[in-house]
């Protein structure tokens, strides 16, 4: 296809590359649309002059249905994130506090923000889980308590005992944001009866993405779902509107390719147990990861250590501030970009940096303490 010159030029030249296998930063899936996908976001475009549903009624429908509870416990977002605004700004007020882990997504501490929150921080248990006993103590004093499973960056997963144990202490009239932004990663073994949960809990909103495992970062579609009477409060959140096109239409296709889903998935994840065994067979320790990402705390505490491996090395990865790395999982190509950046580092410092050894960091030690 030949592209006239002028803006349009310019904008496509700069869109993102779909396939680029060293963008590793924001947790994106690294496959494209699927065609069929694909082909459903080509033909709805042909209806652009028309404005999409005034609330987005058939695809909370859509949504409802596919996860078997009633149109009315779902809401609809522009991406998790919008979801996560609407559950701030209906059920906050300037001034209030809301309760989530430190690290954590960065969006977190940028919403309360925007909705004018204190944000009381909880520092992770050093092998990267929730401290949920401090957070639900905290959550005595807050309007909101967000525990995201798996967890970003760590990709860890609090056990569902563990779950129901801090539901039980959270306060009725504190609203938990149960952030599952990566829950397609998750075994069938590893999930929560998020349906019952939400049942006995009415204060839980469960918050997911078709921005991760189904591929759709850049369309922006989101939802929650929750209890009739948190859902009816949200609802009256939705921005007219507000839910393109081009979000019913990708979402209808996503279910009905889910096998094709769940492929991508699958080797999504061999990535990631690939990547963790090759970097654990040169000590190298990474927390509990069961997303499209890992987390590699700084080796031995020395700050300097991923920025040396990783800055100009290629794969293109998140920095935090206590000297750990997370790592989003790729193709292929990827992950052997990221063992051979190791690899170089390692090769460069012969035995004089802390990842020279195969003991330098010995795989289970406690590696890390966060920063608060
Ligand atoms: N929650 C978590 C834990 C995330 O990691 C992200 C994205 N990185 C989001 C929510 C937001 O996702 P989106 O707005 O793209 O749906």
């Amino acid at each position: 296809m030949s592209i006239p010159a002028g803006a349009l030029t310019d904008v496509v030249e700069t869109l993102p590359d779909a396939r680029d296998p060293l963008a590793l930063s924001l947790n994106e899936n690294p496959f494209p649309p699927l065609p069929s996908v694909h082909s459903a976001l080509v033909a709805s475009i042909g209806s652009a002059n028309r404005y999409p549903e005034f609330l987005p009624q058939r695809l909370r429908t859509l949504i409802a249905d596919h996860l078997g509870v009633d149109d009315g416990q779902v809401v609809i977002g522009t991406g998790a994130t919008g979801v996560i605004m609407q559950v701030l700004q209906a059920f906050t007020a300037p001034g209030d506090a809301v309760v989530m882990a430190t690290p954590t997504f960065d969006g977190y501490p940028i919403f309360a923000q925007i909705a004018r929150l204190r944000s009381i921080t909880v520092p992770l248990d050093p092998h990267g889980h929730h401290d949920l006993d401090a957070m639900a103590a905290a959550a005595r004093s807050a309007r909101v308590v967000v525990v995201c499973r798996p967890h970003n960056p760590t990709g860890t997963v609090e056990s569902a005992a563990q779950i129901h144990r801090f539901l039980d202490r959270v306060p009725a009239d504190t609203v938990v944001v149960l952030d599952e932004a990566y829950v397609e990663f998750l075994g069938a073994g590893e999930r929560l009866d998020t349906r019952g949960l939400v049942q006995q809990y009415p204060n839980v909103v469960v918050v997911r993405t078709f921005s991760k495992a189904y591929g759709l970062a850049g369309l922006r579609i989101g939802y929650g779902f929750c209890s009739p009477d948190l859902a009816r409060r949200l609802w009256t959140m939705q921005l007219p509107f507000g839910v393109g096109l081009t979000g019913l239409v990708a979402v209808a296709a996503c279910y009905d390719a889910e096998d094709e889903m769940r492929q991508r998935i699958r080797i999504i994840t061999a990535q990631r147990r690939l990547l963790s065994a090759r970097l654990r067979a040169v000590g190298i320790y990474s927390t509990d990861a069961h997303a499209n990402f890992v987390y590699l705390p700084a080796p031995g505490g020395d700050r300097a250590v991923w920025r040396q491996v990783f800055d100009g090395a290629g794969p293109r990865v998140r920095h935090y501030g206590d000297g750990g790395v997370r790592i989003t999982i790729g193709v292929r190509q990827s992950t052997r970009a990221v063992l051979s950046a190791v690899a170089a580092y390692r090769d460069r410092t012969r035995g004089e940096s802390a990842l020279a050894g195969t003991d330098a960091v010995r795989t289970g030690d406690a590696p890390t303490t966060w920063q608060t």
